[in-house]
């Protein structure tokens, strides 16, 4: 769309930035956009004139969710696996395994279909950033040719060979470690912002989970990580002592983990460096118990809101729903909730051009069937999403 758009008459805007409250909500306000960005944020009786109009009707309008965690490249589905676990298995990962080999199976095409599915499913509940990661391929040529796929989609893209170790590489995981380290991140790096690894008792330990980040940062990657998911474990001050952008899941945490993420806190009083993404679809999915939001808040780190979208343990791509989950069963406000799935997610991926509305931030606008950001919460599973701009564009 060429030209300026308004938009205007809206009831609520949050914006993540100036503005009353933590999420710097402004009322009766106006948002021009031009070339993608934001231009003007102001009260809609002074709004300027543009090429094309939005009339928000009074609603809520709120930056696009960014959703800072997604395995979107597979092939194939579990849902028998969730139906066993329903009816009482207990979640180990180790089902990654059989989404590697329908993976390996697939063609690019059917490959590629799936990212498209899931990022179209995503872009209409409002999700106008979404990091995507390979690691169901864990071949030189399938990680390779994963993460070439999401760069298709998104930017934020991420090299995760280290998801768990091949059934081939069993015996030998130091093989493999080496395998990731050499010619399949030499492979992956130019399709890649990011490396992680799945740090956890049945995937990676500490040293590998290291070796591993440590020759990624080399290549010239950031470093996230999964860590502390199903059990207490060392990834959270592994992550730290990397400098991460975030590690994700956190369940499990120690007294030393979140002074370790609190010790992060970043000199202007914005936050840690290293943000804590929770990933509440994961133990809604796996019927666990939810990470201690409220422990992370209180000791000052920064906390995003993600979908782990993946066909294993969290089958969403609804950012509406964890917000929903973070407030009811993690003790979060829906403020503090709405907060971390804009702006929380765009500090896990060190970006400050997303999840807020303010003159500068991409043009990535969600309008809502609602006047109040707290719907959100409060009508758990309604289609609120009226309408998504990205870009400055409608969708
Ligand atoms: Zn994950």
């Amino acid at each position: 769309m060429s030209g300026s758009l308004l938009v205007d008459n809206i009831g609520e805007l949050v914006t993540n930035g100036a503005g009353e409250g933590p999420l710097g909500i402004r009322r009766n306000a106006a948002v021009l956009v031009e070339e993608g960005r934001v231009v003007w944020v102001g009260a809609s009786a002074y709004a300027p004139a543009a090429d094309h109009h939005v009339d928000a009707g009074g609603a809520a309008v709120l930056p696009g969710f960014v959703d800072s965690h997604a395995h979107l490249v597979f092939a194939g589905d579990r849902a028998a696996e969730f139906a066993a676990r329903m009816a009482g298995q207990p979640y180990t990962g180790g089902g990654i395994r059989t989404t590697v080999g329908a993976t390996r199976a697939a063609t690019d095409d059917e490959l590629r279909a799936t990212v498209r599915r899931l990022r179209g499913e995503a872009l209409r509940q409002g999700t106008t950033t979404m990091e995507i990661k390979s690691g169901y391929g864990l071949t030189v040529a399938d990680e390779a040719r994963s993460l070439r796929i999401a760069a298709e989609t998104s930017t934020e893209t991420t090299f995760l060979g280290a998801h768990v170790v091949p059934a081939e590489y069993a015996d030998r995981p130091d093989d493999y470690v080496g395998l990731v380290c050499g010619p399949m991140l030499a492979a992956a790096a130019p399709h890649a912002k990011w490396i992680d690894v799945f740090c956890e008792r049945g995937a990676f330990d500490v040293d590998h989970a290291r070796a591993i980040l440590a020759c990624g940062q080399a290549a010239g990657l950031g470093v996230r990580l999964h860590a502390n998911q199903l059990g207490p474990g060392p990834g959270v001050q592994l992550g730290v002592e990397l400098d991460a952008a975030s590690v994700d899941h956190c369940t499990h945490l120690s007294d030393a983990d979140v002074a370790a993420l609190a010790d992060t806190a970043r000199s202007d009083g914005s936050g840690t460096r290293t943000v804590a993404t929770l990933l509440p679809g994961a133990e809604f999915s796996t019927r666990s118990p939810y990470p201690d939001a409220r422990r992370l808040l209180d000791a000052g780190v920064t906390v995003a809101l993600a979908t782990d979208c993946n066909p294993g343990s969290s089958y969403t791509s609804s950012m509406p729903f964890c917000v929903a989950l973070a407030v009811r069963e993690m003790r979060m406000t829906p403020a503090e909730a709405v907060w971390a799935a804009t702006a929380g997610g765009a500090r896990a991926l060190r970006r400050d051009d997303i999840g807020v509305l303010t003159p500068g931030a991409r043009a990535d606008l969600v309008v809502l069937d609602a006047p109040s950001y707290l719907h959100l919460a409060y009508r758990p599973g309604v289609p609120l999403i009226r309408q998504v701009i990205r870009n400055g564009a409608p969708q």
